[in-house]
């Protein structure tokens, strides 16, 4: 059994102009589809062959780097698409909205919260919000790393995560990864992020 590259469920074009479709195609194909060889070709006589990409997280910081790396990548990547729509969403309601307002006060706040998280992050990473005993925090991780891993400073189930790594906006933004941010807000499928949520 190996890994597959996911399809996406828009096209390439369906996030523009926030996201441009080169960026998407290359981020998807080349990235995430790199991504995913290198752990299948990582894996191979390894042991862990039969093992959920969850349960690889799990054990991650005992595994070679080029296993966590690649694992990382290919996990991080399949809830990157999965929790951006075209054109965004309404803003999260229901239990989602309370929890949020439960932990950080409101809605601004967890975007304040998470905005910084995202800019904050030296170098490549990622921004999470994330389920930590039943309660929402926020946290970043470096390189391909996220909250599922045994090695993360911050543990728990992700429910939304941005990429920060200079191959997810460059082509558009540039070194301006605070409206890349802003732009990666404005396309969050809350629906998505309620039913991670939910788990
Ligand atoms: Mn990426």
């Amino acid at each position: 059994m190996s890994f597959e590259l996911p399809k996406l469920g828009y096209a390439y074009t369906a996030l523009e102009p926030l996201i441009d479709a080169r960026t998407m195609e290359i981020h998807h194909t080349k990235h995430h589809g790199g991504y995913t060889a290198n752990l299948n070709a990582a894996l191979q006589g390894s042991g862990h062959e039969g093992k959920t990409i969850e349960e690889i997280m799990k054990i991650a910081g005992t595994l070679p780097a080029a296993v966590r790396n690649n694992g990382g990548g290919y996990y991080n990547h399949n809830l990157y698409w999965e929790i951006l729509t075209p054109g965004g969403s309404k803003e999260p309601r229901g239990v989602l909205l309370d929890a949020i307002r439960e932990s950080f006060g409101s809605l601004t706040a967890l975007k304040d919260a998470f905005v910084k998280a995202a800019i904050t992050r030296f170098g490549s990473g990622w921004a999470w919000l994330l389920l930590d005993n039943n309660k929402l925090v926020v946290s970043s991780t470096p390189n391909q790393d996220n909250p599922l891993m045994d090695v993360a400073e911050v543990k728990g189930r992700p429910v939304l995560g941005i990429d920060v790594w200079e191959h997810a906006y460059y082509l558009n933004y540039q070194n301006r990864r605070p409206d890349y941010v802003e732009a990666f807000w404005n396309l969050i499928n809350w629906d998505e992020v309620t039913r991670r949520f939910k788990g």
